[in-house]
């Protein structure tokens, strides 16, 4: 039997992080967990009920009321959130979350409640993870480590395509300038900043198509797969 590991896929916003490890984990037979996704359906319950981001009483009361689940989706191939039982997939998507999310992403009692679920679902192994912050607290012991990025303006405009799919029009410009202030408040926050960990892999996906970002991780990740175990 294949020995099962661990594959930790940081990155900025907007770089293909999500689609790459999710055609990672399918072609491995892997669990893909998108850490994103649960950072934005706490971001949704925060602003559906206007809680107060300066109040710890009120944020963690919210956080003992929130229960986050994934389930595959076979319609769509994909796995769905579910936020209190309620499929959230596409609302967390929107320009309104992506526009509040590295404020809650920035307090401490919502990494500390969201990254002990990751760990907890990561447990058996055979994930592939993909964060901000995977590769340097979810899953610092990870086999693989791959941090990905590209050049804004190319984020920006495959950003702006996939929610063009999705039916939200929106300006390239107003995406870039939401990439950036993320980036920004992702990699400055205090708790957890976006780094590149030590251990990782650079993927620059600028000038690379999807199924050739898709096949380098493939390739570093059977390398390690295929790796002596050494204890
Ligand atoms: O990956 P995605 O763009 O969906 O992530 C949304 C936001 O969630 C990020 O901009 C960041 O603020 C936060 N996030 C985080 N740590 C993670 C994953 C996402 O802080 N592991």
């Amino acid at each position: 039997m294949s020995k099962k590991i661990t594959i930790a896929i940081d990155g900025n916003s907007g770089c293909g992080k999500s689609s790459t490890a999710k055609a990672v984990a399918a072609a491995l037979g892997y669990t893909f967990m998108d850490t994103g996704a649960m950072y934005r359906a706490v971001t949704l319950y925060f602003l559906r009920n206007r809680i107060d981001i300066n109040d710890l009483r009120d944020i963690q009361n919210a956080l003992d009321k929130i229960q986050l689940r994934f389930a595959y989706n076979p319609q769509s191939s994909s796995s769905d959130i579910y936020l209190n039982e309620e499929n959230v997939s596409e609302e967390i998507r929107k320009m309104n979350v992506a526009n509040r999310v590295s404020m809650v992403s920035a307090i401490s009692e919502v990494r500390r409640f969201l990254v002990a679920r990751q760990q907890q679902m990561g447990k058996a192994k055979a994930i592939v993870a993909e964060g901000r912050d995977i590769g340097t607290v979810v899953f610092p012991d990870a086999e693989l480590k791959v941090f990905m990025t590209a050049e804004l303006a190319v984020r920006a405009q495959r950003r702006r395509q996939e929610l063009q799919s999705r039916g939200e029009f929106v300006d390239t410009q107003d995406v870039m300038q939401n990439l950036r202030k993320r980036d920004a408040q992702d990699s400055g926050r205090k708790d957890s900043p976006l780094k590149k960990a030590d251990d990782a892999l650079t993927l620059d996906t600028t000038h690379l198509d999807f199924d050739a970002q898709v096949a380098q991780v493939l390739q570093w990740a059977r390398a390690k797969i295929e790796e002596p175990l050494t204890e």
